[in-house]
């Protein structure tokens, strides 16, 4: 009898085994977990628009790592250099005249307008040339060389503070909202951005406030899977500020370092500007502090893109600027009246649409990378 159930409880053991591997085995092989789901709001203004409550798309495993920073800097110097950029090719020019005789002085004019130095910047720059140049009365192109180095310097260098202030105070995360004109780089931006903040070992939440076009919170998704970065989004036409809120609420639950925020660029009316605008800075405001505005400018639109700039510095307090698409761009010269004109520093460069193509700025680089040859 005792045999009996000495194999009865052998057999019970074995088919326990038995239906235990065929479940484990049927688990491994199901498909991958769904997206998260949708993020309730918690708050009316941003509840109101239920039908298209954001959602987290999920990231990509096969994450790709940013170029280090040393690398990265000096490859974008050389973007900057004279023989990738007509800007530092005009300004070199009056090195490489025989004598500067009036017309040489006058073609270096022409050249720093064509650049969008501005017609204030340029005629400081070129008196102060001439000025230093006449009494010296020495022409060696090296001592050129440093006399417009230091020229330079004086306009393009100003006391504003150029950190980027990416961090909250009280555990609660850095909110960065990102503004500008559709098409001059925001998105881009974003997405080079995160890459940097990612490798200096900072978390992030992105948030495609931009709900007019599906395409840039798409293209957004693409930039934040690669760094493994989840981005909170909404449907297309949605409410912009309910998905701020609730990528903000995310960030906040999650305990990340840094929210950005990608809002749309449309210009239609000022008034219509600063309602959108202003009801993201409102709505998010209930949760944390926006710690930084980032108005992006593409330097190739030149002074028209610095007019329709002005607006948004009208609408938002925006703290610093990013001067996308200076690569290959004969208009430099624009971040001089960008600072003068705002009243506000610009803090990084856009020098390609790579995703490392992205730089701190700083006066003294921006001025010897031009002048490097
Ligand atoms: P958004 O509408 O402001 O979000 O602009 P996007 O980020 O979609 O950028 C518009 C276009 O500009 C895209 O084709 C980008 O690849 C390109 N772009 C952005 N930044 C740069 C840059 O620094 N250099 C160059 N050459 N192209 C850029």
């Amino acid at each position: 009898m005792e045999i009996f159930w000495f194999v009865l409880g052998g057999v019970v053991l074995v088919l326990l085994i038995a239906a235990v591997t065929i479940i484990v085995g049927k688990e491994r092989t199901l498909p991958p977990a769904e997206p998260a789901p949708a993020l309730p709001s918690a708050e009316p203004e941003a509840a109101h628009s239920a039908p298209d409550e954001p959602v987290v798309a999920p990231v990509a495993t096969d994450l790709s790592v940013p170029e280090p920073v040393g690398s990265r800097l000096s490859r974008l110097r050389r973007r900057l250099s004279a023989s990738n950029n007509p800007f530092a090719r005009g300004l070199l020019s009056v090195l490489s005249a025989d004598r500067l005789d009036a017309e040489a002085w006058e073609d270096l004019e022409a050249t720093l307008i064509a650049a969008d130095l501005g017609v204030g910047p340029t005629e400081e720059l070129v008196s102060a040339l001439r000025r230093e140049l006449t009494i010296d009365g020495a022409s060696e192109p090296e001592h050129v060389k440093q006399v417009l180095r230091a020229e330079l310097l004086k306009l393009v260098d100003t006391p504003a503070d150029r950190s980027l202030r990416v961090t909250g105070a009280d555990g609660v995360p850095g909110i960065v909202l990102v503004v500008g004109v559709n098409g001059t780089g925001k998105t881009t931006t974003i997405g080079k951005l995160s890459r940097v903040l990612v490798a200096e070992g900072h978390s992030l939440v992105l948030a495609a406030a931009d709900t007019f076009r599906a395409a840039a919170a798409d293209q957004l998704q693409t930039w934040g899977s690669r760094v493994g970065v989840e981005v909170v989004r909404g449907s297309e036409g949605g409410d912009p500020a309910s998905v701020a809120f609730d990528a903000v609420a995310k960030g906040i639950a999650d305990g990340v370092d840094v929210v950005v925020v990608d809002t749309a660029g449309r210009l239609h009316t000022k008034a219509g500007l600063m309602d959108e605008l202003g009801k993201i800075k409102r709505v998010i405001e209930r949760k944390a502090a926006v710690t930084e505005v980032l108005l992006v400018i593409d330097a190739t639109t030149g002074q028209n893109g610095l007019a329709q700039a002005r607006v948004f510095t009208e609408v938002v307090d925006v703290t610093g600027i990013v001067l996308s698409k200076l690569d290959g761009s004969a208009k430099g010269g624009i971040v001089v009246p960008v600072q003068r004109e705002l009243g506000v520093p610009v803090k990084l460069i856009g020098l390609g649409e790579g995703p490392d193509d992205l730089a701190p700025f700083d006066a003294e680089e921006f001025v010897d990378a031009l002048l490097a040859q």
